[in-house]
């Protein structure tokens, strides 16, 4: 059984736009899926309809045993990354982390508990009482990965989540977020236009094309295809 499959799912925008198209993916526990294709192409699209930002036209998200079509985010048990970190500017690193566990209604002690041991692995503890416009950009993005993993989610959705950092940055960002991502165990649909990120990080790429899933497969046997 796959822990996030999508069952001919397809989103027709107001006005007429197909944008997804009977898209059919069973993604396995723990893997990591790359979302690739030309600008246009759905990848957003489909993120969102996953993560409840945008509703399913037609077809099935399940994540688990549960379909989640009709589930608000906050009760899907995903976390997103966005490519703008998202943050709350006026909270501190640590609030940051741990708004949305004290909304889940998580006791102190445990939330205190989960945002030290993520800020340890993400090596945040200098920051913490810092405001987010005290942070490197690559700093702010750790703190969105750490919001994300405090809430020990069924799935991370990463929506794009490098492109507003410089080269250098971008591939130890990849590699830290790879590194998580393994020891974590926790299953991940990410969505990028850059074709070395996706090689890198993906067990299995999706290539979308015109709404429709073109290519399902390994990153080498999707690029090296005739
Ligand atoms: P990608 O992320 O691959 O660039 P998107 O999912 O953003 O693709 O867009 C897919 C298609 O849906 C495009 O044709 C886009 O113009 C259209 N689209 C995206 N968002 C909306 C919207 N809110 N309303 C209408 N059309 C939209
Ligand atoms: P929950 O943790 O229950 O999903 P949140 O209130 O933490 O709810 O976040 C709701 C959504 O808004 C999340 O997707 C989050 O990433 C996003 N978000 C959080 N802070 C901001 C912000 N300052 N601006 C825009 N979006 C934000």
């Amino acid at each position: 059984m796959a822990h996030l499959s999508l069952t001919n799912v397809g989103k027709t925008y107001a006005g007429g736009v197909d944008a997804v198209r009977d898209v059919n993916i069973e993604i396995a526990d723990g893997e990591f899926i790359v979302l690739v294709g030309p600008s246009g192409c759905g990848k957003s699209t489909l993120l969102r309809m996953v993560a409840g930002l945008e509703s399913v036209t037609h077809g099935d998200v399940r994540i688990g045993e549960r379909v989640v079509n009709r589930l608000d985010p906050a009760d899907r048990d995903i976390a997103m990354v966005f490519q703008n970190y998202a943050l709350y500017p006026h909270m501190t690193v640590r609030d940051n982390m741990a708004y949305g566990l004290k909304n889940r209604g998580e006791s102190k002690a445990a939330i205190a508990e989960r945002v030290a041991e993520a800020s340890r692995m993400l090596e945040l503890d200098p920051y913490l009482d810092r405001k987010p416009r005290a942070l490197s950009g690559g700093q702010r993005q750790r703190v969105a990965m750490g919001r994300a993993i405090v809430r020990q989610p069924a799935a991370f959705l990463f929506d794009e989540p490098l492109s507003n950092l410089d080269a250098k940055l971008r591939v130890s960002m990849r590699g830290e977020i790879r590194r998580l991502q393994r020891r974590l165990g926790t299953t991940s649909l990410y969505v990028t236009h850059d074709q070395l990120e996706a090689m890198t990080l993906a067990d299995r790429l999706v290539v979308l094309n015109g709404g429709r899933v073109e290519q399902i497969g390994a990153p080498l046997e999707v690029y090296h295809s005739p």
